[in-house]
């Protein structure tokens, strides 16, 4: 095997962890260990695993057809999950941009941020414009593909392609420069080569793999207001952010706007099943209606788009959310996190611990290599899962974890950065 985002000279040298079952927020490995999800199994479980109602959804659709295409077909749980989708979507203020009205399903997040690029050229060319430039923003990061990585500014990920990538433009970390800063690049990237571009992608809130590099809502509402002057679309990526990990079902409600283009994957189907959405608002979906000869047909999906059991997993969840309240217990979780964490700040060898939500990033002063890494080796000794992202540790417990398990989480976290970069570390 090979696996992803890992060094195999390294992997030979570890004991693999198998896993094998799950219990609620627990990981259990071929030899029983319990491990408690500290990342929501690369930020995707809401619920805690096997949850009785998602089963339940995902099995009734078995018993129905696994899998049908959405190539001129179409089927209910692909409809329904549309619907419950837009109507959580976020709207915009009275009078301000258009409402988010159309979904396109995709399989991952990279997938997701692959559409919406395609979308946001096509959309301008189809109006007569001449938009071959995307602005994306310093350590950003959306995904693998090659589109995605190329509005990605992640240097250790990214820079290897850069030969080979689209043609795109940076401005620099609102979290690194500050919002004015970052705002005055982009108005004046957009004062000179605004007629060029077709997108401005951020993820909102939260630039997420960079480390959890947080900025404030005012950078949001200043990316709305600039790439709408220019004539560009603004593209949310909430593949992380959103379903409710920053506190808010999406990341863009804190700032009170909404893209033309939002994608959102990971958290969608609670982490049962691959699956991932672009929603589009109503001018975008417009640009592509014409004629069959036209060509303006949107030539673009893959096989398993709409994958009926991840649609039933995914409206199962988002059922279960609204009945749960899970985005107002996520918000509470993220507080409580916080306040647990908030002795980390004393500790000379942490820098910096930032939060939004439930997504949560401790980082640590290098102590030679693979400081992060040692740290989430120790919390595995100790139950829990951890992944570091670089020297910045990474909390993400499932949304609907309790108190009990948070406690844990925080503690062993606490122990183990204490040990590993504390004085005398
Ligand atoms: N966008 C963002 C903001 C992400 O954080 C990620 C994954 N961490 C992606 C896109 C890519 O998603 P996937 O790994 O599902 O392709």
């Amino acid at each position: 095997m090979w696996h992803p985002f890992t060094q195999h000279s390294l992997w030979e040298d570890d004991e693999p962890l198998v896993i094998d079952r799950a219990e609620g927020m627990y990981l259990i490995d071929t030899d029983g260990r319990r491990y408690l999800d500290g990342v929501s199994s690369l930020w995707v479980t809401v619920h805690g695993h096997g949850v009785p109602e998602i089963d339940a959804a995902v099995r009734a659709q078995l018993d129905k057809i696994a899998h049908s295409t959405f190539l001129g077909l179409t089927h209910e749980p692909g409809i329904a999950l549309a619907e419950a989708l837009l109507e959580t979507a976020p709207s915009p203020a009275a009078g301000d941009g258009s409402p988010l009205r159309r979904v396109f399903y995709a399989g991952d997040g990279s997938s997701a941020v692959e559409a919406a690029l395609k979308m946001a050229y096509q959309a301008s060319a189809q109006r007569g414009e001449h938009r071959p430039l995307f602005v994306s923003v310093a350590e950003g990061y959306h995904g693998d593909t090659l589109g995605s990585v190329s509005v990605g500014g992640i240097e250790t990920f990214h820079a290897t392609y850069r030969p080979i990538l689209l043609r795109t433009r940076q401005i620099p970390s609102p979290h690194r420069v500050g919002t004015a800063d970052a705002l005055a690049a982009l108005e004046a990237l957009l004062a000179a080569e605004g007629e060029q571009v077709c997108a401005v992608i951020i993820e909102p809130m939260v630039q997420a793999a960079a480390g959890m590099l947080t900025h404030d809502a005012a950078f949001v509402r200043g990316v709305r207001e600039l790439s709408r002057r220019a004539g560009a679309l603004m593209i949310a990526d909430e593949v992380a952010t959103g379903i409710g990990r920053t506190g808010a079902m999406w990341a863009v409600e804190h700032a009170g706007v909404t893209p033309d283009l939002l994608t959102c994957g990971k958290g969608l189907s609670a982490g049962y099943l691959p699956i991932s959405a672009v929603l589009a608002t109503e001018e975008v979906y417009d640009a592509f209606l014409g004629a069959p000869e036209s060509d303006r047909t949107f030539f673009h999906g893959h096989t398993y788009t709409a994958n009926p059991l991840a649609c039933a997993a995914a409206l199962a969840n988002l059922q279960l959310m609204a009945e749960r309240r899970t985005v107002e217990h996520a918000a509470r979780v993220g507080e409580r996190l916080g306040a647990l964490l908030a002795p980390l700040s004393q500790v000379d060898g942490v820098l910096d611990v930032r939060r939004c939500g439930t997504m949560t990033g401790i980082e640590v002063a290098s102590r030679g290599s693979r400081t992060g890494f040692e740290v989430c080796r120790r919390a595995r000794r100790r139950g829990v899962i951890l992944r570091p992202l670089s020297d910045v540790v990474v909390l993400m417990p499932p949304l609907a974890i309790g108190d009990g398990d948070l406690d844990e989480l925080a503690a062993v976290t606490v122990e183990c950065v204490h040990e590993v970069v504390g004085s005398g570390g």
